[in-house]
């Protein structure tokens, strides 16, 4: 089934008469256009793709799945959806609710007088779940470029270079393979590294440091997302304490991720590795999220979470451990869940890796 097909099978058993898709990454996902604007009006058997006359060209070459339209000056966008959600004979009109605003629902409601707005909530994001073979292998091509741009900056990391040197190799290398860089990239050293998400400074690389690098590709719209952390000239005990724990924690989790399993179960036995040593308490975040058109997407590998584990699904896998004054460890892979347990993504090796 294509993107559209899901959509539409899921609106037939909802007794969803016709849905506005207006979230840009579902409307990416269910029709190839890779703008920044434009709308799909979906019923259970027909849908078509709106947007204005800045993407005629783009989306005539884009999209084969669905008949795409465009408006130009001074018709607008409301007008000219809400044209074609009489022409398709719609009456109840479903809604992304995370997505509109307050201020656009009253902008549609007011510009189509008969229709009836209902919302509809995780309605179509969810079902970007499961990927499809060819969304799969998008996403393991991204991985592919990750891990060569790490092979490659590896050879860069000594003391006196700087982590900003690191991160603009890393994104300089992913860009000249033809890829997106996924988000900014993360490179921290030292003390620095006991912050997750810190940003890429001068901070020059010294003998004993953790560096923790996280970076992803983008690829014909589809993410990477891999962390390594190596340590600068010599380990200590406690350097390879750590490591070896998140090392652990992380092939634990990985471990037991097959299908039917429950995403917090996952998150669980990465805390309980920890737990062994006094480390639970430095791991404050989720330990991985779903991956797909999205960096951070739909799906969470977290105590709070009600996910379960599907063939298809992508996920990233990162414990990690942060001691403020000492430094951090994360170790972070993308894996796609198969019928009958995991197929990881990236191929970087994990062992405690001290350079240069
Ligand atoms: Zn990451
Ligand atoms: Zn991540």
């Amino acid at each position: 089934m294509n993107s559209l097909q899901k959509l539409q099978a899921k609106m037939a058993e909802a007794g969803v008469p016709g849905v506005l898709v207006s979230d840009i990454v579902n409307v990416g996902w269910m029709t190839g256009f890779s703008g920044s604007s434009g709308v799909v009006l979906a019923t259970p058997d027909a849908a078509r793709f709106l947007t204005d006359s800045r993407y005629t060209i783009q989306a005539g070459e884009e999209i084969s799945v669905m008949p795409s339209y465009s408006f130009a000056s001074p018709m607008s966008q409301t007008d000219f959806v809400a044209q074609h959600a009489r022409e398709m004979g719609i009456e109840r009109l479903g809604f992304e609710a995370e997505n509109l605003t307050y201020s656009s629902f009253e902008t549609w409601r007011d510009a189509m007088p008969g229709i009836e707005f209902v919302p509809l909530k995780n309605f179509v994001s969810p079902l970007r779940m499961v990927k499809t073979d060819d969304e799969v292998a998008k996403i393991r091509h991204a991985c592919g470029i990750s891990d060569a741009a790490f092979a490659h900056v590896k050879r860069l990391i000594q003391p006196g270079v700087t982590e900003l040197d690191i991160a603009i190799e890393l994104d300089f290398f992913m860009r000249r393979q033809g890829a997106g860089v996924a988000f900014e990239t993360i490179v921290v050293s030292g003390n620095r590294s006991a912050r997750p998400h810190g940003r890429a400074s001068d901070k020059k690389l010294e003998p004993g440091d953790f560096v923790t690098m996280d970076f992803g590709a983008r690829y014909q719209g589809y993410h990477s997302d891999m962390t390594r952390t190596i340590v600068v000239g010599e380990a200590t005990d406690r350097h390879r304490e750590v490591y070896g724990q998140v090392l652990k924690a992380q092939l634990a989790a990985l471990e037991m991720m097959r299908p039917g399993v429950r995403a917090r179960d996952v998150d669980a036995r990465a805390r309980e590795v920890f737990d062994e040593i006094g480390l639970a308490k430095y791991f404050g975040h989720g330990l991985g999220h779903g991956l797909g058109r999205l960096v951070h997407d739909t799906g969470r590998l977290a105590s709070s979470s009600d996910d379960v584990l599907e063939p298809g699904q992508v996920w990233t896998v990162e414990p990690g451990v942060y001691i403020e004054g000492f430094g951090g460890v994360r170790i972070e892979d993308d894996v796609v869940v198969t019928q009958d347990g995991i197929e990881i993504l990236n191929h970087t090796p994990k062992d405690l890796l001290i350079l240069p």
